[in-house]
């Protein structure tokens, strides 16, 4: 993951928060474009997501579905957890945009999942909690959506000093419940709770929803002079909201009681705000919620023209809707299957990539690094198995006089063959790497003494077999190699013992003469010190 991306990108969500989208997609899209050349998967992911967010902010709710869907199937295979649990909430939150709460239920379970084996996720246990109330209450399942919705709001009271909008939020679903299955009285109490807390509120559309919803309690319970009190500290709010487009259905609730009692000059007011998003949105359902609003006001004043104006207009929408449904469901399943495709392509691209990064280019063997991570898997393996751990550290005899004889570009090509000879032994427990210009290194897991050094000869024996014309090497006419070998348990030695000892057997072999094998016998050490260590292995 690029660290300068991944800072970049939270500075922007900083900078210009989910209100200005344009500034924060004109970031996303350039760490996008780094991200794509890099095959930084985590950025891809990550991007998509906040792409997701800016849209649900733009409201375009079928490009929230398409980024969050993106997202969460690459955090499903990068096994990020955190940002799974985030995706997974925001595609939760696209489907309940597009009111398909079954969904949507599906999406929010998998966070439940992910937020009960790991604490420290941003999405919390509640919010999902409340998020699946809010299905459930939409499906009709009143009394679900209560159980659930309930330990969220008793929870964040108990915490309400560090989480007092997450207090107001569930209450008013909370109160919600309560007024559904006609508990007048506990809706009034948690919608008092939620008071004490509004002062502390940053977002105005939630202390808008709060009055909406104490007016529309107060007019299910008849009492006009607190639905009167609690309408004017909603609209009053609702004025200095940016939108209010999440709380129109209380709008409406509002405006239908308040004509139900007679109250024009109410529901005009509710009205005006209706209209004006029906007019400027694309969605159907604000429209369907302004006609029915209007149908109902101008049947009670008795204007039945403009009834009928309505009530055909309504007819209208709807039918528009049903088919709405149906092309939105097409169009969110086939960009379900074109993510994900893409992420297939992506995420096959990426492990090339990662496999390129652990090769040496000339060769094809593993680098270094590589070679130290496999090294280390073997050791852990040694360790708990207690299977021994070899190795075999071999470089090229008199290199240098063959570059200066016959070329940088044929010292390559003797590289490459050695290279081959290596790869041919290789298996799951027998790794080759190139250590370094002409040297390579060889690690083994679970082989006997004798069988290490077999491994040896048999490349030592293949080079020789090859060959490569070589008449400035110092004792034959043909390339050869020197190895060092040793094998060793891992309870008793290290990583750095079998690259130190390989590599010590091997400085032997070419004190020794070159075009040689010897092993470092540890037994051999412990009896007779460092003049025993040394065997030099015929081949
Ligand atoms: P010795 O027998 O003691 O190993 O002597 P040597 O001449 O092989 O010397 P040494 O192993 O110390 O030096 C390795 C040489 O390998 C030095 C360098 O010019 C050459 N070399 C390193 N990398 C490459 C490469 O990628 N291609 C080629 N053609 N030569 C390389
Ligand atoms: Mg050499």
């Amino acid at each position: 993951m690029n660290k300068n991306s991944r800072k970049e990108l939270d500075e922007a969500v900083k900078k210009y928060g989910f209100k200005k989208p344009v500034g924060l997609s004109k970031v996303l899209k350039r760490l996008l474009k780094t991200a794509t050349e890099e095959n930084d998967l985590y950025m891809i992911g990550a991007v998509n997501y906040y792409y997701g967010l800016v849209y649900y902010y733009k409201g375009s709710r079928i490009m929230v579905l398409s980024y969050a869907l993106k997202a969460a199937s690459i955090f499903e295979k990068l096994d990020d957890y955190r940002m799974l649990a985030k995706s997974y909430n925001l595609l939760g939150i696209g489907y309940v945009a597009q009111e398909n709460y079954h969904l949507a239920l599906d999406a929010y379970s998998k966070v439940q999942e992910i937020v009960k084996y790991h604490k420290n996720t941003e999405v919390t246990y509640s919010t999902v909690m409340n998020n699946m109330a809010e299905c459930y209450f939409q499906m009709g399942a009143i009394e679900k959506s209560t159980k659930l919705v309930k330990p969220s709001f008793e929870k964040a009271v108990k915490k309400a000093s560090i989480m007092p909008s997450s207090v107001v939020i569930y209450g008013i679903n909370l109160a919600e419940c309560y007024e559904g299955l006609g508990e007048y009285d506990k809706a009034g109490e948690v919608l008092d709770k939620c008071e004490e807390y509004v002062g502390r509120v940053e977002m105005l559309m939630v202390v808008c929803a709060l009055y909406a919803r104490r007016a529309c309690v107060a007019y299910a319970e008849k009492d006009y002079v607190m639905a009167d009190k609690y309408v004017n500290k909603t609209l009053e709010i609702a004025k200095d909201c940016a939108d209010t487009y999440e709380i129109h259905r209380d709008f409406e609730k509002i405006a239908h009681s308040a004509i139900q009692c007679g109250q024009f000059d109410i529901a005009e007011k509710f009205m005006v705000i209706l209209k004006d998003y029906a007019k400027k949105t694309q969605h159907i359902l604000d429209k369907i919620i302004e006609c029915r609003v209007m149908l109902d006001y101008f049947n009670k004043r008795g204007d039945s023209l403009k009834a009928i104006e309505y009530s055909i207009k309504l007819n209208q929408l709807y039918e528009k809707r049903i088919a709405e449904e149906k092309t939105t469901q097409l169009e969110v399943h086939e960009r379900a299957e074109a993510v994900n495709k893409e992420v297939k392509a992506l995420l096959k691209k990426v492990k090339q990539s990662e496999e390129i990064a652990e090769k040496d280019g000339l060769t094809g063997l593993l680098n270094r690094p590589a070679l130290l991570k496999v090294t280390n898997e073997f050791v852990e393996i040694g360790e708990k198995e207690n299977k021994k751990v070899g190795g075999i550290f071999m470089d090229i005899d008199c290199f240098k006089e063959y570059n200066d004889t016959y070329g940088h570009a044929m010292g390559d090509q003797v590289i490459k063959a050695i290279a081959d000879i290596c790869i041919k032994e290789e298996n799951k427990y027998v790794k080759f790497a190139r250590y370094g210009g002409d040297e390579f290194l060889g690690i083994t897991l679970g082989y006997k003494d004798i069988d290490v050094n077999e491994i040896a000869k048999r490349i030592a024996r293949a080079v020789k077999k090859e060959e490569i014309k070589h008449k400035n090497n110092k004792n034959i006419d043909r390339v050869s190699v020197s190895i060092g070998t040793v094998n060793l348990d891992m309870k008793t030695s290290t990583i750095f013992d079998i690259v130190n000892l390989s590599d010590k057997a091997l400085y032997e072999a070419k004190r020794g003469g070159k075009n040689a094998i010897y092993n470092f016998n540890i037994a051999d050490y412990e009896k007779g010190g460092k003049k025993k260590a040394y065997n030099k292995i015929e081949y």
